[in-house]
Order: structure tokens, then sequence, then C-alpha cells
């Protein structure tokens, strides 16, 4: 068995504090490592890829909860959108509307993060701010009635600066508890998705309630 189960259960015992969520980051790790996590309890896992999401989820129990939280193709939002539990990643208007487009077709409502920019660093996804406040405020978002918009995700840099990495989760908890205060439509913000292995403490601490982690529970990705 190549999961770690001394650190899920050390995981397990810090979020307990806080009432934070652990979604278990499963990609690039074989269906045993997620049926032994499983097996201890572990309900919520996380994936990037859409086909392998998709072929893990045909090989698990359909209690599993699974989050996507890779980049999300709007030409393949179709796969995952008839069994997917939250999408952590959405990243711009056209993707919103291709999921509400499948979500109106399977005629449920889709649950989906909006992924913010955060990070010091140059990457490439994410919304910034502006284009954040555009998306949340502008008058597309009435039409979406097939999508519910949880939480917002964030990856801080990747840096050795825990002061750098904490102001960044810290500007991110401040635009969740901004945007919260308004009434948008098809908007509930809930979910506060930050933290990975590496800074999920410090995350927690700026106030998280959702951390995903996958090399401390499943070893390293090659
Ligand atoms: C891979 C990944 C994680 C987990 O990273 P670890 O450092 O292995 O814990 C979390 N979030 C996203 C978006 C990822 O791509």
């Amino acid at each position: 068995m190549a999961i770690h189960v001394q650190n899920f259960c050390a995981i397990k015992e810090t979020l307990q504090s806080s009432g934070a969520a652990l979604v278990a980051v499963s990609k690039t790790k074989p269906v045993e490592d997620i049926a032994a996590l499983y097996a201890l309890g572990q309900r919520d896992f996380g994936e990037n890829y859409v086909q392998e999401l998709a072929a893990k989820s045909s090989e698990l129990p359909a209690d599993v909860r699974w989050h996507f939280i890779g980049h999300l193709q709007t030409n393949k939002v179709k796969y995952i959108a008839p069994f997917v539990h939250l999408i952590h990643s959405v990243d711009s208007l056209r993707l919103l509307q291709e999921i509400n487009k499948q979500g109106a077709k399977l005629q449920k409502k889709i649950n989906v993060l909006l992924q913010v920019f955060i990070a010091g660093e140059e990457t490439k996804f994410g919304l910034d701010e502006a284009e954040l406040k555009t998306l949340l405020e502008g008058p597309e978002l009435t039409a979406l009635s097939n999508i519910q918009i949880c939480g917002f995700m964030g990856m801080a840099s990747f840096t050795s600066s825990e002061a750098q990495i904490r102001g960044e989760f810290a500007r991110l908890k401040t635009l969740f508890d901004t945007y919260r205060q308004q009434n948008l439509p098809h908007t509930k913000l809930e979910i506060l998705s930050m933290g990975m292995s590496g800074d999920y403490k410090l995350a927690l601490a700026e106030g998280s309630n959702m951390v995903r982690i996958g090399s401390m529970l499943f070893g390293s990705r090659g």
C-alpha cells in the first residue's frame, strides 16, 4: 500500500479543529491507492485530467465525491458534468456558460468555484480581481440557472516566503468575505478552497475551509 496513513491521520486531526474539508488529490495515482484511502473513510477526491477522472470514477464506488481541480477545456465539460461533485477551476465566463449548458441538458445545477489568481508569479490560470468583478457583477450571470457558484479557489506562489504565501491567501479571504455579502445571482459563497501539501497550514490560518492535498497522502508524483 503506497498511501501515507500517518499523514492522513495527522491532516484529519489538524482539520478537525477548524472544520475544514479535505480533498485528497489523486491525480496520476492508481485506483488501488484511492480505494485504500476510501477504506479509511475518505470520500472527497480531486483530479486534474478529464479522461483520467472519467476512467477512475467508473471503477470506484458511486458515493465518492469527485472534485475537478485542473484546467478545464470547454469541449470536455460534457464528460464530467453527469457526475462531478464540484469544479474548482472555473476561470472564464465562457467556461461557466458551457457548464451551465451541460447542467441544463442534465436538468440539474452544477456546483462550481471560481479560480482566482492570487500568486505573485506568472501562471496561466485564474481570474484576476478585475475579471472576477466583471464576472460576478456582470449581466450574463443572471441567465445561468444551471450553475451554482459555491466559492473561490486559489493557489499561492511557489516560494519559501511564508509571509508572501500568507498575504496571498489573506487577499483571497478578503475577496471572499467581500463578495459573500453581496446578493449575486446563482451564487452562495461558502467554500474557500486553498492550501496544498506544502502550505495547507498557512491556508487554514488565513481562513481556508477546504484544502486540496496530494503528495502528502499519495507520495510525490514522478
Ligand atoms: C496537484 C494539485 C494539488 C495538490 O498538490 P500537492 O502539492 O501534491 O498537495 C492541489 N491543487 C491543485 C490545483 C493541484 O493541481
